[in-house]
């Protein structure tokens, strides 16, 4: 199948995760889509902490009205004046406190709302979320991939899962990827070894390094078998080059290099020679020594190497 050409909106960012969660108060049913209105009613989505704030609100507003319930009854029971003026004094002695202390601890209070709120609407939280993935994937099977991904990317924020990040891959690999995409791929690593995953991870060291993170080269030697099986070793070694992005990662994945030094073509391989040579008090173990053993044996004539050659 050719791949899609397609054009990806923006993220819409959030400081927390839950932050993405609102409702839709007539159907009852939660979403994480971009989308302001309900795709099934059609009413306003509202967000889960404006939800959690009209709860908290009419918490207080029902313990404030309880109060002034139990006040009136002091004043009426009272059976002489000096009693009812006592029960007057003492019920607006209870209000004032009641109402410093819930302005003291209201944010706290209100992030217990928040908690209680989650947990007891986990199940419809979870209804919700597979209602957005049954959209995404009708999306997909009418080939509207950038709706599709933009529905998973969002879903992926939330839920951590392996199915909903090889969901995210596979449309990914349907789409033609591009720099400007605003791409991820360690927020996509899955727990065990995924082909379609790797052949992502491919096609996005080929237009941004950057995204070679730590966490995901390791991946890749910790899969090092199942890649070359389906990758071939170039594709390892392409990884391996990459590692020589930076000092920290030449150290901590040596022996990987190590093992790809030969595979290596000559720009990264004087990347590293350079590198090497500009920190001459790390102990960069065996690596060095293969390094040089390299330069004479391969590179003993070219200029470029010159001045690594003793
Ligand atoms: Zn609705």
């Amino acid at each position: 199948m050719a791949k899609h050409a397609i054009q990806l909106s923006k993220k819409k960012r959030t400081k927390y995760r839950f932050q993405k969660l609102k409702m839709c108060k007539k159907c009852n049913r939660y979403s994480v889509l971009k989308d302001k209105a309900c795709p099934e009613c059609g009413s306003t989505f509202m967000g889960i902490e404006g939800l959690a704030h009209s709860i908290f609100k009419k918490r207080l507003f029902t313990e404030a009205i309880r109060i002034l319930i139990l006040v009136c009854i002091g004043i009426i029971a009272a059976p002489t004046v000096k009693a009812l003026y006592l029960s007057l004094i003492v019920g607006m002695i209870f209000v004032i406190v009641y109402i410093i202390l819930t302005f003291a601890f209201i944010k706290s209070e209100y992030f217990t709302e928040l908690k209680k709120l989650l947990r007891v609407d986990l199940r419809k939280i979870g209804a919700g979320i597979q209602f957005d993935s049954d959209l995404a994937l009708e999306d997909v099977r009418e080939e509207k991939l950038a709706a599709a991904y933009e529905k998973l990317r969002e879903i992926g924020d939330l839920i951590y899962s392996d199915q909903v990040k090889m969901r995210r891959v596979m449309v990914l690999n349907d789409i033609v990827l591009r720099r400007d995409m605003e791409l991820e791929l360690e927020s996509l690593i899955p727990s065990s070894y995924d082909k379609d995953f790797v052949k992502y991870a491919l096609e996005v060291l080929k237009i941004n390094r950057a995204l070679f993170t730590k966490k995901c080269i390791a991946y890749f030697i910790h899969y090092r078998d199942a890649v070359i099986r389906d990758f071939g070793i170039e594709s390892l070694s392409a990884v391996a080059g990459t590692t020589l992005r930076m000092k920290l990662y030449i150290l901590e994945f040596s022996e990987f290099i190590e093992e790809f030094l030969e595979y290596f073509p000559k720009d990264r391989f004087l990347r590293l020679c350079n590198i090497l040579q500009a920190n001459p008090d790390t102990d960069w173990g065996s690596l060095e020594e293969r390094a040089k053993r390299l330069v004479e044996m391969k590179y003993h004539y070219d200029p470029d190497f010159k001045r690594f050659v003793s």
